[in-house]
């Protein structure tokens, strides 16, 4: 875990799952904010860096 910080991230995080909830998800797309109806766009799944469940 390196510090108590990381500690701490880890123990919310997964005390989140036990919760049921899941991973903070962003969904990218090439050149527009939202991309055109139909395109799924590059997914990531901790792509939320404002979340404990994010990166
Ligand atoms: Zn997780």
């Amino acid at each position: 875990m390196g510090d108590i910080s990381n500690g701490v991230k880890l123990s919310v995080h997964d005390g989140v799952h036990n919760l049921s909830l899941h991973h903070a998800s962003s969904r990218a797309f090439t050149g527009e904010a939202l991309g055109a109806v139909g395109t799924a766009g590059t997914l990531n799944e901790y792509g939320d860096p404002f979340s404990t469940m994010g990166t």
